[in-house]
């Protein structure tokens, strides 16, 4: 194998959080590094950095004390990331960051690929909207270029009167209009790659967004057996597109002509989590895997599984659900927030 030891996490969320539990299973150390205070994965880490992005003695430090870097979330500032990877390597690459922090870099890539995406248009200004609305039609979509997450920096326009006010909720952020996609569901593929460049995929999960927060995610999802192959084969060229390693989430819309890709996100997903009670080895152990230099583990899927969020007030109904089957999954979150992810339960079913 090789000789990483500590794993360098960038963000102390539940995802860094279950990072963190996977390393340990395999004998490895974990280092988180965050701003804020009390984060969900300092509880199960082996150390906490707690300092903000820009405080350089902070980041040498904490590149220092790891043998890898990878992180849990997308907008890591670039300054941050160009100071850290002077020190030590950072996986999944910076191009897969670069292409997914901004919707506009992301849509040309994959274009570039010969993949399916929304019609898209640039949005500076006001001409721009107009001009998109005018070849796009409505109704669509604007959304800011950078920084969305959860449905969050988006405006939808039913018809051409709505563009001022979509344009206003952007704040002068440089955006894209995207056009509409009639779709009879989303699906999405957790995708890993190794360093040695094998691939291998979790079966695609069906996704249901309540409020464009995802609620559940369900395998097997509904789709054709050419579809499924489809789906998988999309997230393979683009893991070796982008000279991947680590494990990927790519959301795709199911249409009458085709799989349609929404978005990647370059880490582990919530909607892989399904996997942590539907396969021997989960999303965060086969990212660990991969960073860590080691070979892909067996994702194969044993059973059916439904991925249900817990939301805020959704932990009211923690009590029932420990009475149940249901494994459940909690971020040791102390503060319930309205639309706050505090944790998720895997309701599974053995396969036939
Ligand atoms: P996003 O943040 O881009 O993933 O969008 C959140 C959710 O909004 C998606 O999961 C879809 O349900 C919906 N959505 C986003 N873009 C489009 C689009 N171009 N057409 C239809 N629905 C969309």
């Amino acid at each position: 194998m090789n000789n990483v030891k500590t794993i360098g996490i960038l963000g102390g969320g539940q995802l860094g959080r279950m990072l963190s539990v996977a390393a340990s299973r395999l004998g490895l150390k974990t280092h988180i590094f965050e701003p804020s205070a009390n984060p969900p994965a300092g509880h199960v880490a082996d150390v906490v950095t707690t300092a903000s992005y820009d405080d350089e003695g902070a980041l040498k430090a904490f590149a220092a004390s790891v043998d890898v870097i990878t992180f849990e979330f997308e907008n890591i500032p670039t300054s941050a990331l160009d100071l850290l990877e002077s020190v030590r390597p950072i996986h999944p690459p910076r191009a897969a960051l670069a292409t997914s922090q901004d919707r506009l870099t992301e849509k040309n890539f994959l274009q570039d690929l010969g993949l399916q995406t929304a019609p898209f248009a640039d949005v500076q200004n006001a001409d721009d909207l107009a001009q998109a609305i005018e070849t796009i039609g409505t109704p669509a979509i604007l959304k800011t270029r950078q920084m969305g997450y959860d449905g969050k920096g988006q405006a939808r326009i039913m018809s051409p009167a709505d563009a001022d006010t979509a344009l206003a909720d952007m704040a002068g952020a440089s955006s894209i209009l995207e056009g509409f996609v009639t779709f009879s569901h989303e699906v999405s593929v957790i995708g890993a790659r190794s360093a040695d460049g094998a691939i291998s995929c979790f079966d695609p999960g069906e996704n249901v967004h309540v409020n464009g927060i995802l609620r559940t995610t369900t395998v097997p999802a509904k789709l054709t057996p050419s579809q499924r192959t489809d789906a998988v084969l999309i997230a393979a060229r683009i893991l070796n597109a982008l000279d991947y390693v680590g494990v990927m989430g790519l959301e795709l819309f199911v249409t009458p002509q085709g799989l349609i890709v929404n978005e990647i996100a370059p880490r582990v997903h919530n909607s892989g989590h399904w996997t942590q009670n539907g396969c021997a080895i989960d999303q965060f152990e086969q990212h660990i895997r991969a960073v860590a230099g080691w070979p892909l583990g067996d994702g194969s899927r044993h059973s059916d599984v439904t991925m249900e969020n817990l939301i805020g007030d959704d932990m009211d109904k923690l009590p029932e659900l420990a009475k149940t089957d249901a494994a459940i999954h909690l971020y040791g979150k102390t503060d319930v927030k309205a639309g706050r992810k505090m944790g998720h339960v895997n309701h599974v079913k053995k396969s036939a």
